[in-house]
């Protein structure tokens, strides 16, 4: 999968990608990330990606014409399936999303700043909105290093062991059960004596009770 960034601010997401999993999937050619910086597509010798916005008021919008110049150029080398501008009044990000958008091929994050962007790139250039939760950054690059993470995490052959996303929170549509590791005892802090069992079916029953009762405490929403 290609995952192309455009952002005014790509050194944002460099490190995002640099380490751990998703360091691990690109390179191991499971995942493309490409950063755009759009200030390559502006005009000028100041190359402005923004300016004030009409009718006045406070803070600058991104113009329309560099993300044009910037979609049309990357448009001749790859047809994108989506191209989705972060936006804290977007669709809400969940796990079904990412689990549809890790099957698309290439799409394109576009992340905006300052007071956003002409409302005309969101009418006429992106195909959908995302937004990652009911809060303002300020910025989208955060907002597009969550999804892209999200996503390539569920990319087959990225994790070891692909039952390892299976069977995080939201997959099976119930949170995750309770995890431990050594020691079995700790402060006196023990272990549920099952897990140490070695009762392959007893393990099973209890990981999946826990589960269920995690999901009924903490997001019963889940179980209806
Ligand atoms: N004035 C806008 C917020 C702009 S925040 C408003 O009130 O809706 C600047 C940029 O940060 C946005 O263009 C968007 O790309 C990104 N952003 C901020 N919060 C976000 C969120 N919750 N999810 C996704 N992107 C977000």
């Amino acid at each position: 999968m290609k995952i192309t960034i455009i952002t005014i601010h790509p050194g944002l997401l460099e490190s995002p990608f640099g380490h751990s999993i998703m360091k691990r999937a690109i390179d191991k050619g499971k995942a493309e990330i490409e950063l755009v910086n759009l200030r390559d597509y502006a005009q000028g010798k100041h190359r402005h990606v923004d300016d004030s916005p009409y009718g006045g008021g406070a803070g600058m919008v991104m113009m329309i014409e560099p993300v044009w110049n910037c979609l049309n150029a990357l448009k001749k080398a790859v047809d994108f399936d989506e191209v989705i501008y972060l936006s804290p009044d977007g669709e809400r990000f969940d796990q079904p999303m990412a689990n549809r958008l890790s099957t698309l091929k290439r799409i394109c994050l576009l992340c905006g700043h300052y007071k956003g962007i002409d409302e005309r790139i969101r009418e006429h250039l992106v195909t959908r909105e995302v937004s990652i939760g009911d809060y303002v950054l300020s910025g989208g690059e955060l907002a597009a290093a969550v999804l892209a993470d999200a996503v390539v995490r569920l990319l087959p052959g990225v994790l070891n062991d692909e039952t390892s996303a299976l069977s995080d929170s939201f997959q099976d549509g119930l949170l995750a059960p309770p995890v431990y590791t050594r020691p079995s005892s700790f402060q006196g802090w023990r272990v549920p004596e099952v897990l140490l069992s070695g009762n392959e079916k007893n393990i099973v029953e209890w990981r999946h009770a826990s589960a269920l009762e995690r999901t009924r405490q903490r997001r019963p929403g889940l179980l209806e």
